[in-house]
């Protein structure tokens, strides 16, 4: 079947007024992308008939299937059944399906049901009903005779999102010829244009796979995205682009897929069989709040302290202790200090004053060191840095022990075999 062109229009005063984000419009956006449907054009429009069907008649000029959401509520300013009826040619009728529906829900949820809520139960004749067990309002599918199909779905995203992957999704299975398949690889401590320069020509001339690279606070990543049939067909053409983008960023490159760099430092200390502390000045404990938060993380952290500043760190973690003059240096040797005292084999220390970041990293027999000055771009800005550049010296460091471990491991086995 024929690729259709999709629009998605979301309805709602508060999100033209900016009180409401469109999350909404993000989440469908995604869903059709995955199901390698076209989407060109999103609209948002305010709760006013008049408006709504002008925006309606607009995107059923240029697309086939409109998704909406929003407006489906029980109260006088939710318009989009009339305005979708209206401009579909299709009358609203009461649905009895939809009504027990309704009646249903309030049963379970014991409570009356206020008469102004039959008004949910209106279907544009002809349609399909979209069941909501999240909340009162149905959403439901409508056809005109020009081959147009609006999907109305309601706008609280926690009713949204179930009714469009359980029950919308597999409807629009049947539009979609192909899948688009996204792989991420996720890159730190190289910019995106040095990254982009690295990658020009796969950039330039992908066409199934794409290339696309991305600035991400701290980091940089690219997308390498294919169309096939289907998934498994999709994976396959994205390989051979992956290895090269793998292979031309080197160590840059953390990880395809992954969640992010604290994830794949979490694994690389739990290989190691290490534990890391963490001491921050003036980073607002973030380095170990986000090593906590990862995924096997809590496992492989140690006590971790966070101080305003290399003083305050210093009187707390190595009393008496004079530290050296270069930020890098005195996160080295409160690194080497602290890290008997707090009984892990790693410890990690930041220090963060204005745009000067420092950090040091000490494993067992090593101590690695690092500084920086950030570009100026704010205080929040600093901190997602300061501990980026932390999590790769600790994750290099670590990487090397592994490779340089699975290295002297060869070479014993080699040794045996000859
Ligand atoms: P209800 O029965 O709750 O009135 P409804 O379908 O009429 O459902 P709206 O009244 O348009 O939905 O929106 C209800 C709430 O859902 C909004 O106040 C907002 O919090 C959230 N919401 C609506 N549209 C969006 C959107 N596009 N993105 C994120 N949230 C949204
Ligand atoms: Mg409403």
């Amino acid at each position: 079947m024929d690729r259709k062109r999709c629009e998605i229009i979301c309805v709602g005063t508060e999100l033209l007024l900016g009180d409401v984000l469109n999350t909404n419009a993000q989440y469908l956006a995604q869903g059709l992308s995955r199901l390698g449907l076209d989407l060109y054009v999103q609209t948002v429009v305010g709760d006013n008939l008049e408006r709504m069907k002008q925006a309606i008649k607009a995107a059923m000029g240029r697309a086939e299937i409109l998704l909406f959401t929003g407006g489906l509520g029980p109260t006088s300013d939710d318009l989009t059944r009339e305005a979708v009826a209206a401009c579909f040619g299709r009358e609203l009728r009461h649905d009895p399906e939809a009504l027990a529906e309704i009646r249903g829900y309030y049963a379970l949820t014991r409570r009356p049901m206020p008469p102004s809520n039959e008004k949910q139960a209106l279907l544009p004749e002809g349609g399909i009903l979209l069941k909501n067990p999240q909340g009162t309002a149905p959403g439901c599918i409508v056809f005109d005779d020009d081959g147009h199909t609006a999907v109305l779905m309601p706008g609280p995203p926690r009713e949204m999102r179930p009714m469009f992957d359980n029950l919308v999704v597999p409807f629009l299975r049947q539009f979609s010829g192909s899948v688009l398949l996204s792989r991420v690889v996720r890159v730190v401590s190289l910019g995106e244009s040095r990254m982009e320069e690295m990658l020009a020509d796969l950039i330039r001339d992908g066409v199934n796979p794409t290339l696309a690279p991305y600035a991400r606070e701290g980091e940089a990543m690219v997308r390498v995205t294919a169309r096939a049939k289907t998934r498994e067909e999709a994976l396959e053409l994205t390989e051979p682009a992956v290895r090269e983008t793998l292979a031309r960023l080197g160590r840059h490159a953390y990880g395809v897929d992954v969640p992010d760099l604290e994830t794949v430092v979490a694994e690389l200390l739990a290989r190691a069989g290490y534990k890391a502390s963490f001491l921050e000045a003036g980073g607002g404990g973030l380095a170990a709040l986000r090593l906590q938060s990862a995924r096997g993380g809590a496992a492989v952290c140690g006590p971790c302290l966070s101080a305003p500043s290399m003083d305050a760190l210093t009187a707390l973690a190595a009393p008496g202790e004079t530290l050296p003059e270069s930020p890098a240096d005195a996160c080295a040797l409160l690194a080497e200090k602290a890290k008997a005292a707090l009984g892990t084999e790693v410890c990690l220390v930041t220090a963060l004053s204005g745009t000067q970041a420092a950090c040091a990293v000490s494993l067992p027999g090593e101590t690695r060191r690092y500084a920086q000055t950030l570009p100026s771009r704010g205080a929040d800005y600093y901190r997602v840095a300061a501990a980026q550049a932390a999590f790769d010296l600790l994750r290099l460091s670590l990487l090397d022990r592994l490779e340089g471990a699975g290295a002297e491991k060869a070479k014993a086995g080699g040794n045996a075999a000859g």
